[in-house]
């Protein structure tokens, strides 16, 4: 274990989740709308799950997020869309059809298959032996060690030898099955892009150092999907291709590594004693990974991880120079050597499981406590990503002018928030709040009879302490405190809008 892994496990300690936390979400995910199991009233497909109205809304959040930061806000990013289904030949050149697989062992009763790896990690945790920790180890190795403690299948049944178990879900293209038609839902998306790298330069001409980015599906034939959305077949991923000349690619690795904390931590909100740089050791590296540093997370269910960062190096475009006999070199016209002109620009590879940062997200902002002497639960999400960032109420629904102020509130805060407004009129305002809290929505707003009456029943104006008019100010309710304020809806406004920024 090197240094940087010995104090991640350290900071382990620091982490406290409510009990039952993965149970909770998985309950409230359904309850509330954020996420389902996938074809649910068929008894389910293992690995997949469909997201809810407000599961759309946070992901797309995170997205936006994402691709503002690393793509629009930036001069040297190239956003991307290639097609999921790709020549089967890519898959070949990339190394995928011979080595993306997993270490698979079988049950010899049940025949049900395991990972041996997690296996493994599952004894080490039962049994604190931590020789017989996985990390690192060859097949052969995996397969001896399984032997030598006389680990048995969760049933208690004995294992068979440890194989190599290939990932990709095949398919086959067109009318005709045979071996020219199969292809492969794409198991990353970066191929999508190393395959468009000459159609991008072509078109641009960019210098170096830049990226493309691409959000997309992948797929990927899991032997164990668990923990909710954590690991799953089909994801969704936002990865990014940065090509750098070969002798800068550590300076952009570093930096990049730096991007992805700062991304979770101030853009997404997530606790950083929570967040752990971890170097992969070259045996468990992707095969063509030079370097790589996993950014893992304390989900409540472990420290797993979270996002990847890979050095490619000119692994992929040089496979695919080969393999297709079209030359991805880059002509550096910069370059004063005509020698150095012509070379294979290097690859530093950031890449986000959009899924995991949703989990992550939402494990992060489970929150129990006790407020106005009782018990809630609420989600404490960042107004950033909040599915819904205000929801607006008339304090009583059966009072027209009320109604028709808190719809005017509505029609103009959803302009500026367009799809993170909602309108709740329904039960009496504490369950309004409590519902609001449940799903994270940091802001509710109530208009009532001093928002649109200047003056009381004496003919008086409606002063607040301070000798200021409330015709025309709205209660804001904050979600973490339940505090309320009095604000103008002019105020409101720009409270929301710094809220975001
Ligand atoms: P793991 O070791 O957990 O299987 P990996 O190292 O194979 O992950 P990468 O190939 O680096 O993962 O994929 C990039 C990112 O895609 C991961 O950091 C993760 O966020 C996400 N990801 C990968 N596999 C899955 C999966 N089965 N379900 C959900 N997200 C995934």
């Amino acid at each position: 274990m090197n240094e940087q892994n010995a104090s991640n496990h350290a900071d382990q300690e620091l982490v406290a989740y409510p009990e039952g936390t993965m149970e909770k979400l998985i309950s409230l995910s359904k309850r509330k709308g954020f996420i389902y199991q996938g074809s649910e009233i068929y008894g389910g497909l293992a690995g997949t799950w469909d997201y809810g109205p407000l599961g759309v809304a946070l992901k797309n959040n995170i997205q936006n997020l994402w691709w503002k930061r690393f793509v629009l806000d930036r001069e040297d990013m190239y956003g991307i869309d290639a097609a999921i289904l790709m020549n089967q030949d890519v898959w070949k050149a990339s190394g995928h059809v011979a080595g993306f697989a997993d270490p698979l062992v079988e049950d010899l009763k049940t025949k049900k298959r395991y990972r041996a790896d997690h296996l493994l990690e599952d004894y080490v945790e039962k049994t604190g032996d931590e020789k017989a920790h996985p990390k690192g180890l060859t097949l052969q190795q995996m397969d001896a060690l399984i032997k030598e403690k006389g680990i048995k299948s969760p049933e208690g049944n004995p294992l068979g030898d440890v194989r190599q178990f290939n990932m990709m879900l095949q398919t086959s293209v067109g009318a005709i099955q045979d071996d020219s038609s199969v292809s492969y839902l794409r198991p990353e998306t970066a191929q999508g892009m190393f395959v468009n790298f000459k159609n991008v330069v072509d078109s641009f001409h960019p210098k170096l150092p830049f990226g493309l980015a691409q959000v997309g599906k992948a797929f990927r034939n899991e032997i164990a999907p668990r923990d909710f959305i954590f690991r799953v077949r089909e994801l969704e991923q936002m990865e990014i291709e940065y090509f750098v000349r070969p002798n800068d690619w550590r300076e952009s690795f570093d930096y990049f590594q730096n991007e992805q904390k700062d991304f979770l931590i101030n853009t997404l909100g997530l606790d950083a004693s929570k967040i752990h740089q971890v170097e992969i050791p070259e045996s468990d590296r992707a095969h063509y990974s030079k370097h790589s540093v996993d950014h893992e997370f304390d989900f409540p269910f472990g420290q797993k991880e979270l996002l990847g960062l890979a050095y490619r190096t000119d692994f992929d475009l040089n496979a695919h120079t080969t393999a297709s006999k079209v030359d991805l070199s880059y002509f550096d016209e910069s370059e004063e050597d005509a020698t150095k002109k012509r070379f294979i620009p290097h690859c530093i590879e950031p890449t986000f499981g959009l899924g995991r940062l949703l989990l992550a997200v939402m494990a992060n902002a489970y929150r129990e406590d006790t407020l106005g002497g009782e018990p809630r639960a609420y989600m404490k999400f960042s107004p950033k990503i909040a599915p819904i960032l205000v929801a607006v109420s008339p304090l009583l629904k059966n009072k027209p002018q009320l109604v028709e102020k808190a719809r005017e509130i509505f029609n103009t805060l959803r302009k500026v928030f367009p799809g993170r407004v909602a309108f709740d009129d329904n039960g009496n305002i504490g369950k309004r709040y409590r519902r609001q809290d449940e799903i994270g929505t940091p802001f509710c707003v109530v208009i009532d009879f001093d928002t649109v009456e200047a003056t009381d029943e004496s003919g008086a104006a409606k002063l607040d302490a301070n000798g200021i008019a409330l015709l025309n100010t709205v209660t804001v309710r904050h979600r973490d405190t339940g505090e309320q304020e009095r604000v103008t809806i002019d105020k409101l406004k720009e409270m929301l809008v710094a809220s975001v920024e």
